[in-house]
This record gives C-alpha cells, sequence and structure tokens, in this order.
C-alpha cells in the first residue's frame, strides 16, 4: 500500500524518533527501521547520562544547546528531567586527571 509524507526519516534511534516528534507537529513524519524494534542500536545501549563534554565541538554545542530545555521542558513535561544519581568512574594510571574534565549530570 503506497504511504505519502512530508518527512521520511532513516533510523528510529533517539535522533530519528526525536526529529520525528517535532516534525509530526505539523507534518507528516514516517520513521523508516531497519531492526524489529525501535532503539535497539545505541540508542538502547545508553547510560542516559547527560555529559556536557560528549562527543565532538558539534555534540558538545548541541548539549549546550539542550541543557536549558532539559533542566525546564516546558510544554514537554514537568519539572527537570535530568535527576543527580551515583557514576563510578575509572581511570587508567596516569590518566586521573581526566576525570576532571567530565563533566556530566
Ligand atoms: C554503551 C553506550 C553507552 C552510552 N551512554 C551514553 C550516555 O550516558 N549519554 C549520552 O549522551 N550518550 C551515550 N551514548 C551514546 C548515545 O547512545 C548515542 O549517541 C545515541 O543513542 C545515538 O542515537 P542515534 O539515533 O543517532 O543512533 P542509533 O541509536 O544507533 O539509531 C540509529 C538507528 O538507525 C537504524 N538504521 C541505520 N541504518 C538504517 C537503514 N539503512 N534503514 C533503516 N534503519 C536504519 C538503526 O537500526 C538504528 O535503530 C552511549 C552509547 C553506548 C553504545
Amino acid at each position: 500500500m503506497a504511504q505519502h509524507c512530508d518527512f521520511l526519516i532513516i533510523g528510529g534511534g533517539i535522533a530519528g524518533i526525536s526529529a520525528a516528534s517535532q516534525l509530526a507537529e505539523n507534518a507528516k513524519a514516517i520513521v523508516l527501521e531497519m531492526e524489529d524494534v525501535i532503539g535497539h542500536h545505541s540508542t538502547g545501549r545508553s547510560a542516559a547520562i547527560f555529559i556536557r563534554n560528549y562527543g565532538n565541538a558539534v555534540i558538545r554545542a548541541l548539549n549546550a544547546a539542550s541543557e536549558p530545555t532539559l533542566m525546564n521542558p516546558q510544554g514537554i513535561c514537568e519539572g527537570s528531567v535530568l535527576t543527580r544519581r551515583g557514576l563510578l568512574m575509572l581511570a587508567e594510571e596516569g590518566k586521573e586527571d581526566q576525570l576532571e574534565t567530565y563533566e556530566c549530570q
């Protein structure tokens, strides 16, 4: 059966589902996922920790842009979606200083 849409998104990970969710407010978006379930790959393995300095420069800019919404997701849900929790970080001998640069929440 033929289907028509305004946006065709390849991949049902957090990126594709997030984009589809936003686009679906004003358009018809279809997500194509090659696995049987969405979130099967990286998304399903994420520890779901907000790490400010995670990834390359583009990702770090996106992290910074996302933080205010994560702290105060008005119109999405009530209260912050970030909660404090424990995290055990390990570093190889001689690389202990890298623990200081890890900015997570
Ligand atoms: C072990 C682990 C821990 C992590 N912990 C954190 C964390 O604590 N904090 C954090 O911010 N990030 C973390 N990450 C990173 C985070 O999970 C990823 O950056 C994020 O999930 C990427 O989402 P994505 O939608 O881009 O990719 P994916 O989740 O990989 O989604 C891509 C989707 O596209 C589908 N696809 C690919 N090609 C096609 C095709 N041709 N046709 C149809 N479908 C296709 C795949 O099947 C997949 O479902 C972690 C990652 C791993 C592996």
